[in-house]
């Protein structure tokens, strides 16, 4: 049976041209900087962040681990939000391995944080006191639903974190889905942004990767991170090939996961046993409750697996539902009828 793969996003797996790209790619050792297909797709990255450099790595976790060790020192503070990527899912590892004490704020639901309890955050020049030295946004919020962040509230927190010293990161894991759902440039989210970190291995298909931009002084600080951490690659232009396919031809795509979500989230709407907000969802990202009191997020998922779709189970009645290139039209309308027939049916 063929699964409708709804878990997330970084199931896709590679386009036949990637596998070309990647088969043909010229390579050299990246840890020397000569693998041309790397270079290539760092100069790509820059260029559309509008950053004057950037840095491959192989993951999204080690993208925000590198920012936040070339951004800060041990015993600084990052301000960042209680639902975030960096707090929630990448094992503190800003704390366990640079020392770094992180200060959560609660995350609205649209995914900012508040921009006074930002600044009532940032701490005062005491001995007392850790030394605030950057900020974190996330957009596209996971946690908040896919909620991309706008250009105008991300320079509303660079101002803030420009006028108080402090540096500021977006962890852009989607940035490419914020783009697309607000009509704007990445260039333009990013712009307020000392760095910026995407992924190339979820909505864009490849199969590794992630890059982190920012001013070459900060890129070459984060190179050295990179290796101690043991993430300096040698022939990586295998992997770079697959990423600059990405960037040419799986951004312009991104619009229809967005109505693909939108049409999943319709259609539950419709559906007894389950209660999700349309209107909330703004990208690829569909977060919804069982309400059927019988049957939890663990039941359904298992339920709906037995009928050929893979949901992420997120808490005891939320599931999650993400939508990519390899979840068509046509995948959505069988995914619904699954949601009918079992949420119908006994438990
Ligand atoms: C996936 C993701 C990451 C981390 O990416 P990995 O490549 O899985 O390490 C970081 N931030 C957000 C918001 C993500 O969704």
């Amino acid at each position: 049976m063929q699964v409708i793969e709804l878990r997330s996003d970084t199931l896709t797996r590679p386009t036949p041209a990637m596998r070309r790209a990647m088969a043909e790619a010229p390579v050299g050792d990246d840890v020397f900087g000569e693998d041309p297909t790397v270079n290539r797709l760092e100069a790509m990255a820059a260029e559309c962040t509008g950053k004057a450099a950037a840095l491959l790595v192989p993951s999204g976790t080690m993208g925000n681990l590198v920012a936040q060790l070339t951004h800060c020192g041990r015993g600084c503070e990052t301000i960042l939000g209680d639902q975030s990527h960096v707090f929630y899912y990448e094992q503190g590892g800003a704390a366990a391995l640079g020392g770094i004490h992180p200060r959560t704020i609660p995350n609205r639901p649209d995914g900012t944080l508040d921009l006074e309890a930002t600044t009532a955050a940032i701490r005062p020049d005491d001995l007392h006191f850790p030394r605030t030295r950057l900020i974190l946004l996330e957009n596209t919020h996971n946690r908040c639903g896919g909620a991309p962040l706008t250009p105008a509230y991300v320079a509303a927190v660079g101002r803030l974190a420009a006028a108080h010293g402090l540096k500021l990161h977006v962890d852009g894991a989607r940035i490419f889905n914020a783009a697309a759902a607000l009509g704007v440039s990445v260039r333009e989210l990013a712009a307020p942004a000392d760095s910026i970190s995407f992924c190339l291995s979820k909505g864009l298909a490849a199969p590794v990767g992630s890059l982190l931009c920012g001013s070459r002084e900060f890129i070459a600080e984060a190179r050295r991170n990179r290796k101690v951490l043991g993430g300096g690659m040698r022939q990586a232009g295998v992997i770079a090939a697959a990423g600059i396919v990405a960037l040419t031809e799986m951004v312009d795509r991104l619009p229809e996961d967005h109505a693909n979500a939108r049409k999943l989230a319709e259609g539950l709407a419709e559906i007894a046993g389950v209660a999700v907000d349309p209107a909330g969802v703004r990208t690829n990202i569909v977060y919804f409750d069982v309400t059927r009191p019988d049957m939890d997020a663990q039941a359904l998922a298992r339920r709906m697996k037995a009928s050929g779709v893979a949901l992420l189970a997120a808490g005891p009645r939320r599931i999650r539902a993400v939508t990519h290139y390899q979840v068509s039209a046509g995948d959505i309308e069988a995914a619904l009828s699954a949601f009918r027939r079992v949420l119908a049916g006994d438990a």
